[in-house]
């Protein structure tokens, strides 16, 4: 079993989630009282706010190369980034360590490709649905059509992360507005649902959605422990 490295914090509300899935995904797998390896950086998620909404996006780098690089001196043999936003670094992290990183992005659309689905809808922060670096890697790398809410439903699922998800904040309200913006995008053709930040699992699920839903927190910690367990 290979050491495993996570970059935490963003939040860590749904980085505990990652550690618990890892650890159940090991035990299944090798029985007894097996448990993962793995070594954790947890950033400072306040100040990686601060720097998103800045807009400091070379110093966010900086800070995500620091830990990855601190990660793989604690002797971790793989990275996995335990969010769908900050994978916007992936390339720059990536000329800077020498263990390999499990991109979230291809763990989930290697499933939505197993399904058959060709279109998706991705919620996540603005930076996630609207920026390329997630959003492309779906539509160039996999062929896989993505559509995104529009205006004031785009500002509703961002702010719904940013004030409560990452707070650990969960609220009916917010629940209900998530289930009539999913509504609208089915109705424009979306055939799957991406859960593209690692904490709207915690307030949707399978069962608010008549679509299939890809909970990226569970795809990507399961296909950590697929990779951990590969010789
Ligand atoms: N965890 C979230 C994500 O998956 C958002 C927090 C962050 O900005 O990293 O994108």
């Amino acid at each position: 079993m290979k050491v495993i490295g996570l970059l935490g914090g963003m939040s860590w509300e749904s980085s505990l989630v990652y550690y618990k899935i890892i650890n159940e995904k090991v035990k299944e797998k090798l029985g007894g009282h097996h448990s993962c390896e793995c070594v954790m950086y947890s950033v400072d998620f306040h100040q990686i706010k601060q720097l998103q909404f800045e807009g400091d996006w070379e110093q966010l780098t900086q800070i995500m190369i620091d830990a990855a690089k601190k990660i793989e001196r604690g002797g971790a043999e793989m990275l996995t980034i335990c969010t769908n936003t900050m994978h916007k670094m992936v390339p720059d992290i990536e000329k800077n360590i020498q263990i390999p990183i499990v991109h979230i992005a291809d763990a989930t659309a290697e499933v939505i490709k197993s399904m058959g689905i060709k279109k998706v809808a991705l919620l996540g922060t603005r930076y996630t649905m609207e920026q390329d670096f997630y959003k492309g890697r779906l539509i160039h790398n996999h062929g896989i059509d993505v559509v995104i809410p529009g205006g004031d439903d785009l500002e509703t699922i961002h702010n719904i992360i940013y004030d409560e998800l990452v707070l650990g904040i969960i609220k009916q309200e917010s629940k209900e507005a998530y289930k009539r913006i999913i509504s609208t995008l089915i109705q424009e053709g979306a055939r799957g649902i991406v859960l593209g930040c690692t904490e709207i699992p915690l307030l949707i699920n399978q069962s608010d959605c008549d679509v299939p839903v890809f909970d990226t927190t569970q795809i990507h910690a399961e296909k950590t422990v697929e990779f951990a367990l590969k010789d």
